[in-house]
């Protein structure tokens, strides 16, 4: 409900990335009011490039619950990836192993599809607004306040806040250093990425492992793909030129079986600097956080999306249960129940992190015993089976 500057509703949210704009979905469903507002506009987001990999559940969760089903008639379903290393490919087949798949669809793409679906409903989501501030937390009249797209002062005020805010979090850094955790690991190098302007060099995502660092294939469409491979994180983009990047993409995957990429013009580089952070507990009075406001994690797993969106699963039920059953310690819950996937996510994305790139310092040793575990990974069912069930993501539980 709005009155002048004050809009009074249930939960308030501040991020209408995919976990934020999925929460509100969900409670829509469930019949508990909810805004979203997000300090970037509508085009920002819709054109920012970002995630690529969605495990099946996070598709499972885009169709049946009437998001869109446009993930099936556009999306890849992948059954499976290759790990090279070496200079050979060894394929990781999900369906045989764990009888799932993953889809390439690009996180673009989920965003339109939960914006949409929000507006369809007619979800209150408030684009392009400036200064969000977030008041009595630990008090019985939270709320929002924020500068409209307009310039107006505005003020959400509602039961609950849920920080779904991304990784620079500010709704995080409201809670005290005394009542929360922080469990973080930096990685001394980073990811070089881009858009190519051709055809599929390989039908599935292609994990590199070679002497001169890791890099990553995966694919968009028939005539775009996206490409990544490991660098410095201060490297300087305008020093790669578009040969200089053929060079070492094509240095990094050689090998006798003669794979060789399909070049085209490069666009979009940017340098992913990377980190794996866990905020404990989830929960500060009536402020919840969700998504990577809460956790983030290198993109080597390609988790990221997807325990946002496993996060805001969970939320939504315990917030439900808090808000229409009045239970009180369902909002704990929340954070017990979401911490187990998170922990194991962490796990997962850095041990496919470093198993898969050039450590600093690093010798032959190292290269080795790295070329070994990735061995060990493809000749034997257990690891192979283990990576499968980590990368097209554990069942909901
Ligand atoms: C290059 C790249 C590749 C990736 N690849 C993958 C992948 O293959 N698979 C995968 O699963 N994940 C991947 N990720 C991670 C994935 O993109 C994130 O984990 C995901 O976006 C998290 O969703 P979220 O809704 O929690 O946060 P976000 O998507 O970051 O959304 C947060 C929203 O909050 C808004 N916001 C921030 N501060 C404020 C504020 N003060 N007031 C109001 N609004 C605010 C932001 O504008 C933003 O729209 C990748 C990330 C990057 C950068």
């Amino acid at each position: 409900m709005t009155d002048g500057a004050v809009t009074r509703t249930r939960v308030g949210i501040v991020g209408a990335g995919p976990a934020g704009l999925m929460l509100s979905h969900l409670h829509h469903r469930a019949g508990i009011d909810a805004v979203n507002v997000d300090n970037r506009t509508r085009h920002e987001i819709e054109t920012t490039v970002r995630a690529g990999i969605l495990e099946a559940d996070s598709v499972r969760l885009l169709t049946e619950t009437d998001v869109s089903d446009r993930v099936l008639r556009e999306g890849h379903a992948h059954e499976g990836i290759a790990l090279r290393f070496a200079g050979e490919s060894h394929r990781i087949d999900f369906q045989a192993l764990v009888g799932e798949s993953v889809w390439l669809y690009p996180q673009t793409d989920v965003f339109t599809d939960l914006a949409d679906a929000r507006a369809r409903d007619g979800g209150d989501v408030r684009f392009g607004i400036s200064d969000t501030r977030l008041i009595d937390l630990t008090g019985d009249r939270p709320a929002i306040r924020f500068t409209d797209a307009d310039g107006a002062a505005h003020e959400v005020r509602c039961d609950v806040v849920v920080g779904a805010d991304g990784s620079h979090s500010m709704c995080r850094q409201q809670v005290p250093e005394t009542h929360r955790r922080l469990f973080a690991k930096e990685y001394p190098f980073a990811w070089f990425g881009f858009l190519v302007e051709a055809p599929p060099s390989a039908p599935e995502l292609v994990y590199t492992h070679s002497d001169r660092g890791f890099a990553l294939i995966s694919q968009r469409t028939a005539s775009m793909q996206r490409m990544y491979f490991q660098c410095e994180p201060d490297e300087d983009v305008a020093a790669w030129s578009d040969d200089r990047v053929w060079t070492e993409m094509q240095s990094r995957v050689a090998g006798p079986d003669g794979f060789v990429l399909r070049e085209g013009p490069i666009s979009d580089q940017a340098v992913l600097r990377f980190r794996s952070l866990v905020c404990e507990p989830m929960r500060h009075g009536n402020l919840l956080l969700a998504g990577d406001a809460a956790h983030t994690v290198p993109p080597t797993g390609a988790k990221g999306l997807n325990l946002a969106l496993a996060d805001v699963r969970v939320l939504a039920t315990c917030l439900e249960r808090a808000l229409d059953d009045g239970d009180p310690d369902a909002l704990d819950r929340y954070g017990l129940l979401a911490l187990d996937r998170v922990w194991r996510t962490q796990h997962f994305s850095y041990w496919m992190t470093q198993m898969l790139h050039s450590l600093p310092g690093g010798d032959h040793f190292d290269r080795r015993r790295q070329v070994a575990e990735l061995r060990s990974v493809v000749d034997s069912t257990a690891g192979a089976t283990y990576l499968a069930e980590g990368y097209t993501g554990w069942p909901r539980g």
